[in-house]
């Protein structure tokens, strides 16, 4: 099976050793912005697999870049570990060349000044009362071009979205008759020693964190101020740890695909520290994404903070610690109540020495080749757009247990109030 890689940072560092560990991908072609990170990449797995390791450069942000590589390497599936501003031109181009389309995030404008955007987006903070500014309306919007052309795109293969939506389609057909509540839980108990760092993609990260927060309840989405809901909790693995009520994206299709649920919320750790930094650099403006003039040049604050921060794929060898990321459900079973927690405990030390890459980089990068084999081994099957909560979980669950994330299903959790 030949599959093309788009993007070489640290989730698809991941994604890429574990394609390298199926042997359903016989050829694999990485390829990225810059192409010396591919090859060295390639040069590195070339000799643990017996996969066909090619490298390429593409600019993902043209359709006609996409479209030649894809016409000349012909892959039946498409993994884009790029970012978000590119899911479009990638679905476009699996479109145009006939292949299978998976991610990780769903698509997020890179200029949301821009007024055609932004005249969108007001609309649909409107209608559906939350100001995120990535949503699933625009991939959910290419469902007929799929099925028409027969192919599968599988939206949100990461941990979370990813696995946690997949723990919610296991709870449903093997714990439940109705769903009611949906707590995500995503903790981070590692530590790099940097003042301040992002785990993943920097200006993906602050401005998921950054923004106003919120919750599905009753039908209709509950928007909070940045950071306003904080609980705490004790997470095995871990310890104790605050955490914070954010918006997350698989909250909109959950709260589609679920039925009978009542509430959704996800809430993500961050230490006093962490919080202090990002403030500070929103006051001052260093995260915002507006080009400002600068001695004859024109920067953009938040491009420029990405350029003086670590590079998240570097501190696999300074992270020390466990995450812990899992869903507590509530609802009925036989006509009794009942909760459970399903959850995933990675310790940062173990992937680095399996991969390179800290945990946060390899809790989604296992699922990504997950999704990515399901699709094109053809066990996931289907023409149209899909999220992960739509298909058969247990391939998906017996998978995590062979290729690096196992999990556990407490029967009698503690719940957050
Ligand atoms: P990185 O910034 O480490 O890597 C992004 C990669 O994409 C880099 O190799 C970059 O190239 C490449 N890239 C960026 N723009 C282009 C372009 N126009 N054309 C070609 N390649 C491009 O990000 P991460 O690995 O941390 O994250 C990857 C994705 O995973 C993101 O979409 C992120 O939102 C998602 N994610 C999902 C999670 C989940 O649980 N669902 C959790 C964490 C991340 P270059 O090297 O030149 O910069």
């Amino acid at each position: 099976m030949r599959i093309l890689v788009i993007g070489c940072g640290g989730v698809a560092t991941v994604a890429i050793h574990k394609c390298c560990q199926n042997m359903l991908f016989t050829e694999i072609c990485i390829a990225s912005r810059t192409v010396s990170k591919c090859e060295a990449l390639a040069a590195k797995l070339a000799p643990t697999t017996q996969a066909k390791l090619t490298t390429a450069t593409v600019d993902a942000d043209s359709l006609a870049s996409l479209t030649a590589l894809m016409r000349s390497y012909k892959p039946h599936t498409v993994l884009n570990v790029a970012l978000p501003y590119q899911d479009l031109t990638i679905m476009d181009a699996c479109l145009a060349c006939g292949a299978n389309y998976v991610d990780t995030a769903n698509y997020e404008a890179e200029n949301t000044d821009d007024p055609a955007w932004r005249a969108i987006y007001e609309k649909r903070c409107k209608e559906k009362g939350f100001t995120a500014y990535f949503d699933y309306s625009w991939q959910w919007a290419y469902q007929e071009k799929f099925r028409e052309a027969g192919l599968t795109a599988l939206l949100g293969t990461g941990f979370d979205p990813g696995v946690t939506s997949v723990f919610t389609a296991y709870a449903l057909k093997h714990y439940f008759d109705e769903i009611h509540t949906i707590d995500i839980l995503d903790c981070n108990g590692g530590d790099h020693g940097y003042p301040f760092a992002t785990n993943f993609n920097p200006e993906i990260n602050l401005r998921e964190v950054s923004a106003n927060g919120s919750y599905w309840e009753n039908g209709h989405w509950v928007e909070t101020k940045p950071m306003e809901i904080k609980r705490e909790y004790d997470f095995a693995g871990v310890g104790k740890k605050d955490m914070y009520l954010l918006h997350h994206e698989e909250i909109e299709s959950l709260a589609k695909n679920i039925p009978g649920v009542k509430r959704i919320r996800f809430f993500m750790t961050f230490g006093q520290s962490y919080l202090t930094h990002m403030q500070c650099l929103q006051n001052v403006g260093m995260l915002g994404t507006t080009p400002v003039a600068f001695e004859g040049h024109e920067i953009v604050p938040i491009k420029f903070l990405k350029a003086l921060l670590p590079d998240p794929a570097t501190l696999g060898p300074r992270t020390v610690g466990k995450t812990n990321i899992g869903c507590i459900f509530t609802g009925i079973k036989d006509g009794k109540e009942r909760r459970i927690y399903i959850y995933n405990v990675c310790d940062h030390q173990a992937c680095y020495r399996e991969t390179g890459a800290q945990a946060v980089s390899y809790t989604t990068g296992v699922p990504a080749m997950i999704g990515t084999a399901l699709v094109a081994g053809g066990i996931w099957k289907g023409a149209g757009v899909f999220n992960v909560e739509e298909f058969d979980p247990d391939p998906y669950m017996d998978m995590l247990d062979q290729y690096g994330l196992p999990w556990v299903v407490d029967e009698d959790p503690a719940l957050v109030d």
